[in-house]
């Protein structure tokens, strides 16, 4: 390990968690080991350096883990009023505020996002989004429909938690991932399973030891670690878990499809994106340059709804392409520790060859490459660092304007007319995000209406909100993350007709 981990691991903040907590899952509130007793290696991708050692969950621990999350539904979990549970989310929070450094920064060791200009200025939308999920503990309502039933037939419709729901997330955000899970468990009063990336696990097991010290009854949210095909697949697979609440690559979701069928769960699927990001000729491209540079470069481009797909119309695209990648060669690339860096590592060596062979193939195939492309050396070299890439003159047509890179690579497509855009932005089996950079509001809602995606953005990129919620047309998966919806998805509604015939 190099001097970049090696200073940060000494500090006081993580060493018990890392050290005590090595090798363990946590369920039932306490830290065990796998059944088989085997372990994984995970690593610090700024250095390539040995960060922790988690447990390998397989069937056995996922069996222990689903028996403990059910009983603690069917026990006192139960009896928790929502006040209660909105309490204990509100305390939950006042703790996750206290603890937010030694978490930003045992996230940033383990997936190698910035610290200064990336985790720690996202506080206040974290805590916002726990807060937010404190309220819907206390908004949960069935129906009283009048019904034209003949005789004095009152009809109800009520709502009750599912009961126990695995959590499947991926590594490019855990911290932020997890309560998009947390949140409608606590709040409807379910229990929980999370089987993190892993690459990534560390801040989603550093936060369920929190949510018991906030008050949290044993084994209402349980943490096992483990490889996505082993611990997720018995996850997904399991007959006495009723709801999954999937975020990953649209590959893995079909899997996670085909594993639910045994008990019919619910699902609710977060996917890929290969999202467009739309900029008209009478754009404001002081702000659309750096919106649409950050929308695709933003965490090393390793974000689900990334703009990455830019159509530019014709007439501005040789100035937008000059603008962003001198835009690009601002970017301050290196340690995510460092107060100044912009864009911290890739998360894998295999994630920045698979990043590295799309760059290649874009430029076998035509694409003009702009800027970037390279894998930075020197003092960074045992990490997974890349420069932004920009690519010019792309049709939509090639493989870096239709497959998700996950990396920090731009394709600028020219268009001519709205129409073209339009079609061209549709043009693909994702349809997680898209962005729209005019001052016309004719060209805005036409696009706003027209794009097959999830969210919209206007001359902005990336904003999310809980209240109003987040997912995917097409192949980007279904369900709802954020809003009223998705609190539905966490409960089962039943119909009561009551025939009073006094
Ligand atoms: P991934 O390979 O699909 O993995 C996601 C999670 O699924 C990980 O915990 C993984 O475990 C697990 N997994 C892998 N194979 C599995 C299987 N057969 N059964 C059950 N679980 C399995 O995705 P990733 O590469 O980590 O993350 C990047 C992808 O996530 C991108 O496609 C991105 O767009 C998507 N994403 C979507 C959203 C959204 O909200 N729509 C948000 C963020 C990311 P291991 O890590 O151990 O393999
Ligand atoms: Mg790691």
């Amino acid at each position: 390990m190099n001097a970049i981990s090696n200073a940060a691991l000494s500090t006081p903040l993580l060493t018990p968690f890392l050290v005590e907590r090595n090798k363990k899952h946590f369920i039932d509130g306490r830290w065990v080991g796998s059944a088989s007793g085997e372990c994984i290696d995970t690593f610090n991708p700024a250095t390539g350096g040995l960060l922790a050692t988690l447990a390998r969950g397989r069937q056995e621990d996922v069996d222990r883990a689903v028996r403990v999350a059910r009983q603690a539904f069917e026990g006192p979990w139960r009896r928790f009023t929502p006040g209660q549970r909105q309490r204990l989310i509100m305390r939950f929070a006042e703790l996750f505020d206290k603890h937010f450094d030694e978490l930003t920064l045992l996230e940033s060791l383990d997936m190698g996002a910035p610290l200064h200009t990336r985790l720690r200025p996202g506080k206040a939308a974290l805590v916002q989004t726990i807060l937010y999920y404190a309220a819907q503990a206390r908004n949960i309502q069935g129906e009283t429909p009048h019904n034209s039933l003949p005789g004095q037939v009152t009809t109800m419709i009520l709502k009750a938690p599912v009961g126990v729901v695995g959590a499947i997330i991926p590594w490019n955000g855990p911290l932020f991932a997890q309560m998009h899970v947390l949140g409608p468990v606590l709040a409807t009063g379910c229990t929980a399973i999370i089987k993190p990336a892993e690459d990534a696990s560390l801040t989603v097991l550093r936060t369920a030891e929190l949510l018991v010290e906030a008050g949290l009854p044993p084994g209402v949210v349980n943490v096992v670690t483990g490889i996505g095909a082993e611990a997720g697949a018995a996850l997904a697979a399991h007959p006495d878990v009723n709801r999954i609440a999937f975020t990953g690559s649209t590959g893995v979701g079909r899997e996670i499809i085909k594993a639910s069928a045994g008990n019919m769960k619910r699902l609710q699927l977060e996917l890929g994106g290969k999202s467009p990001d739309i900029v008209f000729a009478d754009a404001d491209l002081d702000k659309a340059v750096p919106g649409v540079a950050m929308g695709v470069y933003g965490n090393s481009g390793q974000i689900c709804f990334a703009g990455t797909r830019v159509f530019v119309q014709r007439s501005i695209q040789a100035e937008f392409l000059e603008r962003m990648s001198a835009f690009g060669n601002t970017l301050k690339v290196g340690d995510p520790l460092a107060l100044e860096t912009d864009l911290g590592p890739l998360i894998t060596q295999r994630q920045l060859d698979r990043v590295l062979g799309y760059v290649e193939q874009g430029k076998q195939e035509g694409a003009a490459l702009v800027s970037g492309g390279r894998r930075l050396g020197g003092d960074l070299a045992n990490g997974y660092f890349l420069e932004p890439t920009l690519f010019g003159n792309v049709s939509n047509q090639m493989t870096v304007a239709q497959e998700e890179i996950f990396g920090p690579v731009a394709s600028v497509i020219p268009f001519d007319t709205a129409d073209e855009a339009l079609a061209l932005a549709n043009a693909t089996p994702y349809g997680l995000a898209s962005g729209v950079w005019s001052a016309n509001v004719n060209t805005v809602m036409k696009m706003v209406h027209g794009i097959q995606a999830g969210t919209v953005w206007v001359n902005c990129y990336g904003m999310v909100d809980p209240a109003v919620g987040f997912g995917g047309y097409k192949e980007s998966g279904y369900g709802w993350k954020g809003g009223a919806a998705q609190i539905d998805g966490y409960l089962y509604q039943k119909a009561a007709y009551i025939n009073v015939t006094a």
